[in-house]
């Protein structure tokens, strides 16, 4: 299996070499050119596996030029027992025909740890099996929770470097603080005064500067992105929409080779392409459930087909999803359109010109067919939906995972569809406690460690180990700077 560029379809490279250089050369995400497809009796076998057995044989399929032996000692090392659940991402039914499929039981509390334990594993790989003896910096522009999983998963990995970008109060206060106390020799952390599509731009302007890359070159440093545009992010993501079926199949709620339904908060489209993926090698999906916040605009397109950034920036309870470029969009779009390449160029050219752009009928149409529908709701719902789920079914949710299920309950409403859900529960409530007392009718007053115990007397979950900790960490990395001087920083400090 090769990958292409979205914005040359010409181009192939392998799996490592699109781990390694994060985004091609032309601007284009790097997209599988065909796709692997696995059998009914594949994913039955699932069911039998523990998530490291999944995991593995799923990445081996979409990661083709590692060795079994490699992959099974990543998966071993990236889903161990920084997990503090034995299942690594327990299913569990919160409603009736809905699932959670938990993925915040890792070391940082939210999803991404799902793929950034895997990446530091791959990165290096990649790097020798593509010859190079050079640095590997990584640069990340985070929203909040890809900051510090990239940081926890690249801390004193040899032959790597990292720096995060985060927007300086765009942030919980709990994901501000897991990244300035990062500890290791070779992280850096800078907060940036503007929102996430800032640090974003930022990060991609740097990637493709060329004298940049020469300066670099020189030190014997290459530039590679831990953001979910890197194929080592999104390969990993696929393995846990097998395994949610795998977990349902097992549970007696399916059997082989029923639809399922999945709803997914989302942000970069990331996590949701992921899952789309699946699909697209076998997995039987049918809705693909878009779950936005009042940054709505994938909701928009989703309804449209017109992609329109051009309108407030709100920050909201679910500080992982306020972001109008959604990245990942790209790749979808470029298989729907069979890989055009042209086209996909012509539209990320009007994004970046006119901040907007229209896909036409038969691509909304395709989107549709594909089983793509996107839903949103604001601050208040989500937390009307905390509450409801936490006093009526005694589950409690975080922000995120909050908007994906009153994203499912909208969709259930208008359709009557009884078809299983798997909403992607993406962090932990403990991550966003402040967010989340009010909603537990909690009007607790109290610095941040204080409703984190709080909420575990109530809510009778244990704060997780990771963010109790902090309370006693120091920070180490409490620098704002302008978006203007990201390039300076960066090349600044990997001359040291
Ligand atoms: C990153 C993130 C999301 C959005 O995921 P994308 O892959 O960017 O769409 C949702 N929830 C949480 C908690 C996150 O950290």
């Amino acid at each position: 299996m090769k990958f292409c560029s979205t914005r040359n379809r010409d181009l192939r490279v392998t799996s490592a070499q699109a781990i390694l250089r994060g985004l091609s050369e032309d601007g284009g995400l790097y997209t599988p050119a065909e796709l692997p497809a696995f059998l009914p009796e594949e994913i039955e076998a699932m069911s039998r596996m523990d998530y490291r057995q999944v995991a593995e044989t799923v990445l081996a399929r979409f990661l083709p030029d590692y060795t079994q032996e490699e992959l099974h000692t990543f998966v071993q090392e990236a889903y161990g027992s920084q997990f503090d659940h034995p299942d690594i991402a327990p299913v569990r039914r919160f409603r009736p025909g809905a699932w959670s499929l938990e993925l915040w039981h890792g070391p940082t509390c939210a999803f991404k740890d799902f793929a950034l334990q895997m990446l530091p594993r791959l990165l290096p790989a990649a790097a020798k099996k593509c010859g190079s003896d050079k640095t590997v910096a990584i640069l990340v522009a985070t929203s909040g929770d890809t900051g510090k999983a990239a940081l926890e998963g690249f801390a004193d990995v040899e032959g790597t470097r990292i720096c995060v970008f985060y927007p300086h109060g765009g942030t919980s206060e709990m994901q501000r603080l897991q990244m300035v106390t990062q500890s290791g020799g070779n992280v850096n952390v800078f907060a940036v005064r503007g929102n996430f599509d800032d640090t974003q731009n930022g990060v991609k302007a740097i990637f493709t500067d060329a004298a940049a890359a020469a300066e670099l070159d020189r030190k014997g440093v290459m530039l590679s992105s831990a953001n979910s545009i890197n194929w080592g992010r999104l390969a990993p993501q696929i393995a846990y929409y097998y395994w949610a079926y795998a977990q349902l199949l097992k549970q007696g709620a399916i059997r082989m080779g029923d639809k399922v339904n999945f709803s997914v908060p989302t942000g970069n489209f990331g996590d949701i392409l992921a899952g789309y993926l699946a699909k697209k090698s076998g997995l039987p999906v049918d809705k693909l459930i878009c779950a936005s916040n009042e940054n709505n605009v994938l909701t928009q397109f989703l309804n449209t087909g017109v992609y329109d950034r051009n309108r407030a920036f709100h920050l909201t309870a679910s500080p992982s999803m306020d972001i109008l470029i959604s990245s990942n969009l790209e790749r979808l779009l470029f298989m729907l359109c069979d890989g055009n390449d042209i086209l996909v160029k012509n539209w990320m050219e009007q994004l970046k010109k006119h901040g907007k752009y229209d896909v036409g009928p038969n691509i909304l149409k395709k989107l549709r067919d594909e089983g793509f529908l996107g839903f949103w709701c604001d601050d208040k719902l989500t937390a009307a939906t905390i509450h409801d789920t936490w006093f009526g079914r005694g589950y409690l949710c975080d922000t995120h995972t909050g908007v994906a299920v009153n994203a499912l309950q909208q969709y259930v409403a208008l359709t009557g569809d009884k078809t299983p859900c798997v909403v992607v529960s993406t962090a932990s409530p403990f991550k966003f406690a402040p967010a989340i007392l009010p909603a537990m009718d909690l009007d607790f007053t109290g610095d941040d460690f204080q409703k984190l115990e709080a909420m575990e007397i109530v809510s009778g979950m244990p704060i997780p180990a990771p963010l109790k900790e902090l309370k006693n960490k120091q920070p180490r990395f409490e620098r704002v700077i302008e978006k203007e001087d990201m390039r300076r920083e960066v090349l600044a400090w990997l001359a040291e």
